[in-house]
């Protein structure tokens, strides 16, 4: 499989990016040995058996890898811990002092313990499938799901940093939601999300890859969950456009061969974890890596756009996408991450297009590319999306209002969800902190905990050993403790002071955003129906919906406007780096201010401008959002929107969700309708038609269908839907 994170560009253009390698390579993956004892569907390690390199051949490697100042040594496989090598190799890599990270699905024992225990690695990377069922049906072995939790636990222990990574295929999707839980519980510091990569066994195995619709469902989650979990999308979708910056932590680059390579178990040095040995550049075993790595991967490095990429704007950062997912037959997912249908913005076109200058591409605006062909047995192209928000009517699109954002708590620091009292901070190059993965807070940390399992005193011990002392009285860790400890207010009108209240607070959170959300939407949900609402409670319900959209909205352009950093140039001279590419943290590598220059190159010197386009794109929840179709009524429904419904009779409407049958509903006349409101009607009218979809399923994203769930299986099925 492709790396878990990405190597750094250290090189000082981003045409050298593209044409160009680095003289040597940041990272050099070894997949010591094809051996495993499972038998997952998607591993790539299977085949004819290769012999693997003898003791000292294996030694040598080592000696020839810390030699050449590589970054980070992964090891991988097949199993690595199933290889013989291993401890001689540990042994080796420790007395070097090479920096180096694992990936494997097991628990280390015997021999190979002590060594790690003596040993450990920087960085493991654990698989981690989904729930026990799924992921021991998936590893096909009973008691592997616990070995996974067991091995995380083992290298924490050990002071490694330990990601779980799971590859999302159509058997575990429906999953990713339990699976958000099982991670966030486990010893797992980050999460990594990856696609299936046509090799191995996978090749065969077209009904795992996940169709268009599940890819989209897919970048949605990630985006949402970012929001909570250090959670980042690995390399094999490929580029995603203007979606980058929600989806990852930096821009994402394919280093094939580039800025990394991989090392079979019989030494051939291929440019990424493919086991097609035309791909290979030489074998370490007869020639010194360093030189293959100098005359090698010519063809890659000189890499001609498809010609389907010629005609693309995006080829410029784009680059072709994955070689991994494109050496065997042309893949694009630009269908997956676009919104079609409108015109792009100037402002999101400079984050797209920030190399065409220095390309020498067009910025002509182009059709989308046909779909690949693999793609397109598997279902048509891209849905009909469409762009832009609903109006309500007489109550205009919520604006994203820019106000002065309030100051961060001084000694709130960057603390990751999994370990909330210890943040994973290194020193940056001036000697600043710099928080390694998605800055979350502690607040983050208790709600996710929250929506979770739902309030219970013991949330409310959490939330008081976690909360800074000064926060006490924060109007914000007020409303969640208060959340916590089962006493929101049940009256309608003072729900909606409560949450109001909240948007006091110093934390800017997107996780208390969406509780507030929720907490004002339960009792619209379940209390009298909104034709009954007296004009105190409109009030306020407008009032609190108001003051959401505007506080969220200043909340979330500074949120994001941080994260878009790497990607937007701004008029300062350091951008403070997330470093996260290298598995083998925590050294920030000597190059990063010419990588950051390189950035800088990439996405273009866009600014504020971009940053307000680029917010407009991507609107707040717009994965909640419904169609509605009928008289005077909005074409899209946020849930920042309020429908006005007119005094002149009952308003007969359809209503969808991203394309779902539409369904029929009337609305009251006279009422003012939010979101929430428009999901109880649609319920109360078509309640036999919502059950007969399986509520597992990955669709569970389905808003029309939350009052449903909501009755079903309460707070633990609710995560995806309240978590946006
Ligand atoms: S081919 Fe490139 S993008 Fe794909 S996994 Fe390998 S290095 Fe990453
Ligand atoms: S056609 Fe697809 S793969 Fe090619 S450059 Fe455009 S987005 Fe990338």
């Amino acid at each position: 499989m492709g790396t878990y994170a990405r190597t750094p560009h250290p090189s000082r253009r981003s045409s050298d990016l593209r044409g160009g390698h680095r003289p040597i390579p940041s990272l050099v993956q070894w997949m010591v040995t094809l051996d495993c004892q499972l038998t997952c569907p998607h591993c790539l390690a299977a085949g004819d058996p290769v012999s693997a390199m003898d003791v000292e051949a294996a030694r040598a490697l080592v000696d020839q890898v810390a030699d050449a100042g590589v970054e980070e040594l992964l090891l991988t496989g097949g199993e690595p811990l199933s290889s013989p090598l291993l401890p001689a190799i540990v042994e080796q890599i420790a007395q070097r002092g090479q920096a180096w990270s694992l990936n494997t699905a097991r628990l280390p024992t015997g021999r190979i313990r002590d060594v790690l225990q003596r040993h450990p690695p920087d960085f493991v990377a654990v698989s981690l499938d989904g729930p026990r069922r799924v992921h021991d049906a998936f590893r096909g072995r009973i008691g592997s799901f616990d070995e996974a939790l067991e091995s995380m636990r083992f290298f924490r222990a050990l002071g490694s940093q330990v990601a779980a990574g799971t590859t999302v295929t159509r058997r575990n999707i429906a999953s990713l939601t339990h699976t958000l839980r099982i991670v966030h519980d486990s010893p797992a510091q980050v999460w990594g999300l990856h696609l299936l990569v046509p090799e191995g066994r996978a090749a065969d195995r077209p009904d795992l890859r996940l169709r268009r619709r599940e890819l989209r469902r897919l970048v949605r989650f990630v985006e949402d969950k970012r929001n909570y979990v250090p959670l980042e999308m690995a390399d094999e979708l490929g580029f995603c456009g203007e979606r980058e910056p929600l989806l990852r932590n930096l821009p994402m680059t394919c280093g094939a061969g580039r800025m990394q390579c991989v090392v079979l178990p019989d030494g051939e040095v291929v440019p990424c974890t493919t086991l097609d040995r035309t791909a290979s550049a030489g074998n370490v075993t007869t020639r010194p890596l360093l030189d293959i790595w100098r005359d090698g991967f010519g063809a890659l490095r000189q890499r001609r756009p498809e010609p389907r990429c010629q005609a693309c704007d995006y080829f410029a950062a784009c680059g072709g996408g994955c070689w991994l997912q494109t050496h065997d037959q042309p893949r694009c997912y630009r269908d997956v991450w676009e919104r079609t249908g409108q015109p792009r913005a100037a402002a999101g076109l400079a984050v797209a297009l920030g190399l065409l200058s220095a390309s020498g591409c067009s910025a002509v605006q182009q059709p989308a590319p046909e779909t690949d062909v693999a793609a397109a047995q598997d279902e048509p192209p891209a849905d009909a999306e469409t762009d832009g928000h609903g109006h309500g009517h007489g109550h205009g699109k919520p604006e994203l209002l820019v106000t002065p954002a309030p100051e961060p708590a001084p000694d709130l620091g960057p603390v990751s969800v999994a370990e909330a009292r210890e943040p994973l901070v290194v020193s940056g190059p001036r000697g600043e902190e710099v928080d390694l993965v998605v800055e979350l807070g502690a607040i983050e940390a208790v709600i996710l905990r929250l929506t979770l399992d739902g309030p219970s005193t013991e949330r409310v011990d959490e939330l008081q050993r976690i909360r800074p002392e000064s926060h006490a009285d924060d109007p914000g860790w007020v409303f969640v403790e208060s959340y916590a400890a089962g006493r929101l207010p049940g009256d309608l009108s003072e729900r909606a002071r409560a949450v109001r209240a909240a948007l006091g607070t110093s934390e800017r959170s997107l996780a208390l955003a969406a509780l507030l959300y929720r907490s004002l939407a339960e009792p619209l949900l379940e209390g009298p129906p909104p034709q009954d609402r007296g004009s105190v409670e409109r009030a306020e319900v407008r009032a609190t919906i108001d003051a959401l959209a505007t506080t969220v909205g200043t909340w979330r352009r500074d949120i994001l406007g941080s994260r878009l950093d790497p990607y937007l140039a701004r008029d300062r001279e350091h951008v403070p780096h997330r470093f996260m590419m290298l598995k083998s943290m925590p050294q920030p590598p000597p190059e990063l201010r010419l990588a950051q220059d390189t950035l800088q190159e990439r996405w273009g010197h866009a600014g504020q401008e971009a940053l307000d386009g680029w917010l407009d794109r991507h609107p707040y929840a717009d994965s909640l959002t419904l169609d509605i179709e009928g008289p005077s009524t909005p074409s899209r429904l946020g849930i920042h929107d309020i429908v006005d419904v007119g005094p002149d009779g009952d308003l007969g409407v359809t209503v969808r969700w991203e394309g779902s049958e539409p369904l029929d509903v009337s609305l009251p006349a006279g009422s003012e309708l939010t979101w929430a409101d428009v999901l109880r009607l649609v319920d109360e009218a078509h309640r036999g038609t919502l059950e007969q979809k399986p509520l597992e399923s990955f669709d569970q994203g389905d808003p029309l269908r939350l009052p449903l769930r909501r009755e079903r299986f309460e707070t633990d099925w609710l995560a995806d839907f309240w978590l946006f």
